[in-house]
């Protein structure tokens, strides 16, 4: 299954089921946190997702929360109140097993693009086939 860490390995993470789709957010609010023009977050279910030592989380609006290591700062998760059992984790934690042949699951490819409309005036999304919405997925 998937495995990951923040950059300074104070937290890790395993999951018990493979990743589920990755998205990658233009929003303001991925865009300040992670300090580059967008954020990719991978979804798995909450339960799905054991800890080594719990993210700190902190609200970023009225109706989402994030989490970081307390130690590094790096962006570890979002989760919207509306859909709880889903955990978006930041796709760059996340080991990525593209170069091993032990049948470890290989990270998702980007499935959308989301918040184009706030999109960084400087960034060019790729030509990548991923949907592309200008909101949340309208
Ligand atoms: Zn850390
Ligand atoms: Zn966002």
């Amino acid at each position: 299954m998937a495995s990951g860490s923040c950059a300074c390995r104070y937290i890790r993470y395993t999951t018990s089921i493979p990743p589920g789709k990755m998205i990658n957010c233009h929003c303001v609010e991925c865009r300040k946190q992670s300090g580059a023009p967008y954020q990719a977050w991978v979804f798995f279910p909450a339960d799905a997702i054991q800890w080594t030592v719990k993210p700190t989380e902190w609200r970023s609006s009225d109706t989402a929360g994030r989490s970081f290591c307390p130690r590094c700062g790096s962006t570890m998760t979002m989760y919207l109140d509306k859909n709880l059992p889903e955990t978006g984790v930041a796709a760059g934690t996340m080991d990525d097993d593209d170069d091993d042949d032990d049948g470890k699951t290989v990270v998702p490819r980007p499935a959308a693009h989301i918040f184009l409309g706030e999109k960084a005036s400087w960034f060019e999304v790729p030509d990548d086939g991923a949907e592309r919405f200008q909101g949340w997925t309208s």
